[in-house]
């Protein structure tokens, strides 16, 4: 992987500290030792994951009337992954080191041990991606289930039902974000690949004549979504994949990279599945997944544009790209500048000393705030204190409640990034937070 971008080479470091010590996300299990590659997500982590989840659905789903969503099961029957080509194909070559015994994927370490420099290694054997389990009590094939390894098949295998119950026709396209797991031989750089992710996806059902023009077209949007929530365009990029590469359903597959520390890696991919799916589905379980072009008097099976993104390596791109180390009155700051949908908190208010004479109006001023936006409330320390640790985690505005505002009505407002400090009446706080959030 070519260097792509000048970074800090401690940024991943760094990021991986803040995240533990401010509460985004903890490695799992820590008190039993932890649980290799699982990672639980923390008060700050938490509302940001929520957001980041939120800034795609308002995208791909609130704001268009050509999509709509779905929450399907986790847990699935074999036939769905036998159809889906899953059970066969879902598969990492794998070898072992011959010296130190380590256990790798093929096709990431150019064959070269990467723990011992050994170029001994066991033949390469499928391995199935796949966490198998058993439903019900009674063993044997009826009872065995899968973690669904990606979202995708419960658009599919719902097609029918969603075309019969809305009034869609193609093109148009169902939405789901939710967990998926797969059972990742070199699960690697933090949240980068882990076995249990969230994964935020969308099959998009259009005539075959119009898949080329609407692959364009997603690919286009998926890469305008990182820019707009604020990754800088050098950070990204497309990689359009040579066809000898493509995965047996794809006709074409791009994917937006990020600069990494480690290099540019993939961060969402956007596929034309052809009528692959619909098509497996079809022949597999005898229920015709079709759609009946009234106008035109036929029948046909719609191809499929999927834009997959990961909701779980989104936040950790995100993070990357925030975290900045600057210089505020001489003294070094470390800042997330994080666009205010995706910070944990949008608001804190900080009373500026905890003298119960300014609980009231602080409380006062809270709860004008708190419907609308994440606020968080902190009275403790000094309040240069204060402002770095919520610079610390992307909080894009401070209010100071003081001695004054018991008399003038009025506080200030800070502004994490050019720090500005402006006197606001606590009578328009709303509104002037509403317009710094471009919510007028
Ligand atoms: P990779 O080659 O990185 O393993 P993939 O090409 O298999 O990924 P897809 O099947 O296209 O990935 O999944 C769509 C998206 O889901 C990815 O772009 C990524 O954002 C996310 N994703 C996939 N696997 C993982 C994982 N193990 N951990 C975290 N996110 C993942």
């Amino acid at each position: 992987m070519e260097s792509a971008f000048e970074t800090d080479p401690e940024l991943l470091e760094k990021v991986i500290n803040l995240a533990k010590r401010r509460g985004f996300i903890f490695q799992s299990a820590e008190i039993y030792g932890g649980f290799r590659s699982t990672y639980d997500y923390g008060p700050l982590g938490v509302n940001m994951l929520r957001n980041v989840k939120a800034a795609w659905w308002r995208e791909m789903v609130q704001m268009r009337l050509d999509v709509v969503g779905i929450d399907a099961a986790i847990l699935g029957p074999p036939a769905v992954w036998a159809a889906s080509g899953h059970l066969e194909t879902f598969t990492d070559p794998l070898v072992d080191c011959r010296k130190c015994k380590e256990r790798w994927r093929e096709d990431k370490i150019d064959g070269v041990c990467p723990k011992c420099g050994s170029t001994e290694f066991t033949e390469a054997r499928a391995f199935n991606l796949m966490f198998k389990t058993q439903a019900g009590p009674v063993e044997g094939e009826g009872a065995t289930a899968y973690l669904r390894p990606e979202t995708a098949q419960g658009m599919f295998t719902n097609f029918n039902n969603v075309i019969s119950t809305i009034r869609k026709k193609p093109p148009f396209g169902i939405a789901q974000i939710g967990k998926s797991f797969r059972n990742e031989i070199t699960p690697q750089n933090f949240v980068f690949r882990t076995r249990e992710f969230e994964q935020m996806e969308m099959e998009f059902f259009v005539p075959p004549a119009e898949a080329e023009q609407w692959y364009r077209y997603w690919i286009d949007q998926r890469f305008n979504w990182y820019l707009n929530l604020g990754i800088p365009s050098d950070m990204l990029r497309l990689h359009e994949h040579a066809k000898e590469d493509l995965s047996h359903y794809s006709r074409g597959t791009t994917d937006v990279e990020f600069a990494y520390p480690w290099g540019w890696d993939e961060l969402e991919g956007i596929a034309n599945r052809g009528d692959y799916d619909l098509t497996q589905h079809s022949n597999a379980s005898g229920t015709k997944l079709e759609y009946f072009d009234q106008a035109a008097n036929e029948r046909y099976t719609p191809y499929v544009i999927e834009p997959a993104a990961g909701a779980t390596r989104a936040m950790m791109a995100f993070l990357l790209a925030a975290y900045h180390e600057d210089e505020v009155e001489g003294e070094t700051r470390t800042v997330l500048r994080l666009d205010w949908r995706l910070a944990p908190y949008q608001i804190a208010v900080l009373p500026l000393s905890k003298k119960p004479e300014l609980e009231g109006v602080s409380r006062e001023v809270l709860s004008i705030l708190q419907p609308y936006f994440a606020c968080d409330y902190d009275v403790t320390q000094s309040i240069g204190r204060r402002y770095r640790r919520q610079d610390e985690v992307g909080t894009p505005y401070c209010i100071t409640v003081d001695f004054d505002s018991l008399e003038d009505r009025a506080v200030t407002v800070r502004d994490r990034d050019t720090t500005e400090q402006v006197r606001v009446p606590i009578g328009d706080l709303l509104a002037n937070m509403r317009a710094r959030t471009n919510q007028h």
